[in-house]
């Protein structure tokens, strides 16, 4: 069924411009009404290029517009929370970049006040919208494994020259709350659980100023034992993308598959060798935001939530306590 859906967008972001415009509308439906950025020239460029109608400098005025029914927050990291607080209490729809906030305590605020307001809260995490992690997600829950022991996630690469501003010269940059969230909430949805403690160490000075981690190596111990290891950074140029999963009777293997892209593999080693599954790759983005769309006229949730979005942002911060204190963090979340 076809719902009109309108859109604003507040962030004239890069994330924006590459894929969230084209999956909103690939929604039936689906248009971007505005763009809201706080500098007046860059909102006129991003609208003209993009072929969006309005640009603004104000939320109030993006907020008031009778005719946006949702927003899709990808300014700064530390903007997140007020602005979903704004919307949510003009009574629009939001979807949300990871980091939800850059405090639990806030990213539960955020959830608290959409509730209370009775809009969809939903957290961009698009990687377990792909078909690879949908797959290993089946394979996990089949058996086709046996129990889990143990898993590895590679997740490093080198950081594109345009992508080295905030990520890597500001406070609420690094890859702990850029990339390594996103592994987090990936292996929130293959086990459907979350973990119970972290540990982390980080490295900087690579490319990130002094402070801000521009390497992490983090483990996870999840629930019965597992242990899972995770290599995340922006300083590995060639380094592959995959996830290894070992069960008592097999391990699966999912190569290039922590993209943006549909892209990878998923492959069943076992006793009887290793045999590829046939996927049918999707764009993660569409996926999310038509999952988005149902979810706020009344069909069904986001893919991820914004309850998913506070628990990815517990544990992120649990590795990175880990890494300033050299202990292992016990895992609450809420
Ligand atoms: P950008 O740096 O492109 O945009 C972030 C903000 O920076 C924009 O809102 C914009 O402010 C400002 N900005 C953009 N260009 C300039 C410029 N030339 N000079 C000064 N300021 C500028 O960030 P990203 O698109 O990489 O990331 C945005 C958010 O999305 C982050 O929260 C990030 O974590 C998340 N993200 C998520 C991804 C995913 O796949 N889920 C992928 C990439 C990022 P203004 O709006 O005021 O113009």
């Amino acid at each position: 069924m076809t719902h009109p859906t309108g859109w604003g967008l507040i962030g004239a972001s890069n994330v924006a411009r590459e894929w969230i415009i084209d999956a909103i509308r690939a929604q039936p439906g689906g248009e971007v009404r505005a763009v809201l950025s706080s500098d007046v020239g860059r909102g006129a460029a991003f609208a003209q290029a993009n072929d969006i109608a309005c640009h603004t400098t104000s939320l109030q005025d993006l907020l008031s517009r009778p005719d946006i029914d949702a927003v899709y927050i990808s300014t700064g990291n530390r903007l997140h929370f007020e602005q979903a607080i704004a919307a949510a209490r003009a009574g629009k729809h939001v979807m949300c970049e990871k980091p939800l906030a850059l405090s639990v305590e806030d990213a539960s605020e955020m959830v608290r006040i959409c509730n209370h307001a009775g809009v969809v809260l939903g957290t961009n995490h698009h990687l377990r919208n792909a078909a690879t992690h949908m797959a290993i997600h089946g394979l996990i829950e089949d058996g086709r494994i046996g129990g889990l022991i143990a898993a590895r996630v590679f997740h490093a690469n080198f950081l594109a020259a345009a992508l080295q501003g905030w990520r890597v010269n500001e406070q609420d940059g690094g890859v702990l709350l850029d990339s390594t969230i996103h592994d987090i909430d990936t292996l929130r949805f293959l086990f459907d659980e979350n973990p119970v403690s972290a540990f982390a160490m980080t490295q900087s000075g690579r490319l990130a100023r002094d402070g801000i981690a521009d390497g992490i190596m983090a483990i996870l111990r999840f629930p019965g034992d597992v242990l899972v290891q995770i290599h995340g950074g922006y300083t590995t140029p060639f380094s592959p993308g995959g996830i290894e999963i070992m069960g008592e009777r097999g391990i699966i293997i999912g190569r290039d598959c922590m993209s943006q892209r549909p892209i990878g593999t998923v492959s069943v080693r076992d006793a009887d060798g290793e045999r590829e599954i046939a996927l049918k790759h999707h764009n993660l983005y569409h996926r999310a935001f038509g999952l988005f769309t149902s979810a706020i006229h009344g069909d069904g949730r986001p893919a991820a939530s914004g309850e998913d979005g506070v628990a990815s942002l517990a544990i992120a911060l649990a590795l990175r306590e880990s890494a300033l204190t050299g202990r292992e963090i016990g895992i609450n979340v809420p």
